[in-house]
C-alpha cells in the first residue's frame, strides 16, 4: 500500500515502513484513513443527529487542521474547540485552506471575561454561554461589530463546571430573549455534557437519566422565555455508543474519532469497530550488552536481573512520556526476527527511555552474542492493535494509572506528527 503525506506544506509520497524519518527521531503517525473510518462509525450508531468533531487540544494531540478536514470530508456537519483562541486559529487554517465558513461552523465553549468576541463574531465563531456575564460581554461586541453573536446556552446538568445552575436559568434566558429581540444574538444551541455516560451500573445510568431530566427542564425554561435553539446537544462518545436515547440533534465526537474507546473496561476499540489513529514511534538509539546486577538510569530503580540485551528509546517526558510509565511502560519492537514486546526498565528520563531486550544466553560474549534488535529498529510505543502487534494508548493508560485521553493528548509539540493516507483516497 502506497501512504502520502499530507503535511500542508508538501506533500511527499511514501511506501508503507519507509516514512521519511524527519530529523528529531520520534514522531507521531497519524492515520488519516482511520480517522475517517472512525467517524463513519460513530455516525452508524448517531445516524440521526448532526455530527460536530471535537478538535480541541490539537486535536487530541493528533494535528488540529489535518484532522478538521478530514473529518470535514467525511461529511462531520460541525467542528468545536475548547478555547475561543483554538477556535480563532483553526478558522484561519480553514479559510486558508479555502473551506467557506457555512461548511464549516466552529463552536469553542471557553472564554474568559474580557476575551476577544469581536474577533469571535468576525471569524463567524459561535460561542458558548453559561453566564449573564458573557452574555453581557458578548452582546456589547455584537454592537459594536454590527452584526448578531451566535450563541449555544449551556445549562449545568450535573457536572457542577461551566453551564447555567437551573436556578438561574430563568435570569441567563431573560437576558438571552432581550439579546435576541435586540438583533444581539442568534440562538443557534442549547447543549451541556454529561459526567457518567460511559459507566453502565445502576447509579451511572441514574446520573445519566439526571442530566436529561435536568436538560429537558431547561429546554422548558427556554421555551417559556420565548427562545427556540435550533440545535439541542449533549452526548459525547460515550452517549453517541451508549445514550441513544439523548442523541437530540447534535453530537460531538471526540475521543472515538481518534479511533480510543471512552471506556476500555466497557468496549474496546476492537469490539467498537474503531481505528486508534495515532502510532508513536522512535527508533532505537542504541542495542547493547550490560552485566547481571547493573542499575539503569536515574535512582536505579531497576536492576539486570542476568546480562541483559538493552534498548535506548529517543523519547521522554519532554515529549510527553508519563514519568509515571517508569518500569511499567509496554513497547514493541519491529525487529528482523519479528515484534519483540517489552516495556520500559528504569526510570522515564527528559528525552530518553530503556526497555529490556531480553537475557545474553549462556556461553555467548558481548561480541559474539547475536543481539535481537538493531539500531535503527523501530520502536512503537502505542498504535493500532486492531491491526498491528503494538501495545494500545489504552495499555500505557492502565501502566500509568490514567486514561486513554491523557496519553494521545500529551505527546509534546517537539514530536513531529506525520499525517498518512491512503494514496488517491478521500482527496479534496
Ligand atoms: C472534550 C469534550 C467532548 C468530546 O468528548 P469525548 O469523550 O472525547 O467524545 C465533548 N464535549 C465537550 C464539552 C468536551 O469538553
Amino acid at each position: 500500500m502506497t501512504f502520502e503525506s499530507v503535511d500542508t506544506s508538501s506533500s511527499v509520497s511514501f511506501s508503507a515502513g519507509d516514512l521519511a524519518l524527519p530529523t528529531y527521531p520520534g514522531r507521531a503517525v497519524v492515520d488519516l484513513d482511520a480517522i475517517a473510518h472512525n467517524l463513519r462509525i460513530l455516525r452508524e450508531a448517531a445516524p440521526h443527529a448532526l455530527q460536530m468533531a471535537v478538535v480541541k487540544a490539537d486535536a487530541y494531540g493528533h494535528g488540529r487542521l489535518p484532522v478538521a478536514l478530514t473529518a470535514l470530508r467525511a461529511g462531520s456537519e460541525w467542528l468545536g474547540v475548547a478555547q475561543l483562541a483554538e477556535a480563532l486559529e483553526l478558522r484561519s487554517g480553514l479559510d486558508a485552506a479555502g473551506i467557506a465558513r457555512e461548511d464549516a461552523p466552529i463552536l469553542a465553549w471557553i472564554a474568559p471575561s474580557g476575551a476577544d468576541w469581536a474577533r469571535a463574531i468576525e471569524a463567524d465563531i459561535d460561542v458558548s454561554v453559561s453566564w449573564t456575564w458573557a452574555l453581557a460581554e458578548i452582546a456589547a461586541a455584537a454592537r459594536s461589530v454590527g452584526r448578531p453573536a451566535r450563541i449555544h446556552v449551556k445549562i449545568d446538568t450535573g457536572m457542577s463546571r461551566a453551564g447555567s445552575a437551573p436556578a438561574e436559568l430563568p435570569a441567563l434566558a431573560a437576558a438571552v430573549r432581550m439579546a435576541v429581540d435586540g438583533g444581539q444574538v442568534d440562538l443557534v444551541g442549547v447543549w451541556s455534557h454529561f459526567s457518567r455516560a460511559d459507566d453502565p451500573s445502576p447509579e451511572g445510568l441514574a446520573s445519566t437519566a439526571e442530566h436529561v431530566a435536568i436538560f429537558e427542564d431547561g429546554l422548558r425554561t427556554l421555551d417559556e422565555a420565548g427562545l427556540t435553539p435550533r440545535i439541542r446537544h449533549i452526548g459525547a462518545t460515550s452517549g453517541i455508543l451508549w445514550h441513544p436515547e439523548a442523541h437530540y440533534d447534535m453530537v460531538r465526537a471526540g475521543i472515538g474519532l481518534y479511533g480510543l474507546s471512552p471506556d476500555p473496561a466497557v468496549a474496546t476499540s476492537t469490539e467498537l469497530g474503531l481505528h486508534p489513529a495515532m502510532r508513536l514511534e522512535a527508533p532505537l538509539t542504541s542495542v547493547k550488552v550490560v552485566e547481571a546486577d547493573r542499575p539503569v538510569s536515574y535512582g536505579g530503580t531497576w536492576r539486570t536481573p542476568t546480562r541483559r540485551w538493552l534498548g535506548l528509546v529517543p523519547l521522554g517526558y519532554a515529549d510527553g512520556i508519563p514519568r509515571a510509565a517508569s518500569n511499567a511502560g509496554p513497547v514493541s519492537v519491529a525487529a528482523v526476527g519479528g515484534p519483540i514486546v517489552t516495556h520500559i526498565v528504569g526510570r522515564v528520563c527528559m528525552d530518553q527511555f530503556v526497555i529490556d531486550l531480553g537475557p545474553v544466553h549462556d556461553g555467548e560474549s558481548s561480541t559474539s552474542a547475536e543481539p535481537p534488535a538493531q539500531v535503527g529498529d523501530m520502536a512503537v510505543l502505542f498504535g493500532d492493535a486492531t491491526r498491528e502487534r503494538v501495545p494500545m494508548a489504552d495499555d500505557w493508560a492502565r501502566a500509568c494509572d490514567t486514561i486513554n485521553y491523557e496519553i494521545v493528548t500529551r505527546v509534546g509539540p517537539r514530536v513531529p506528527r506525520v499525517h498518512i493516507r491512503a494514496k488517491g483516497s478521500n482527496q479534496r
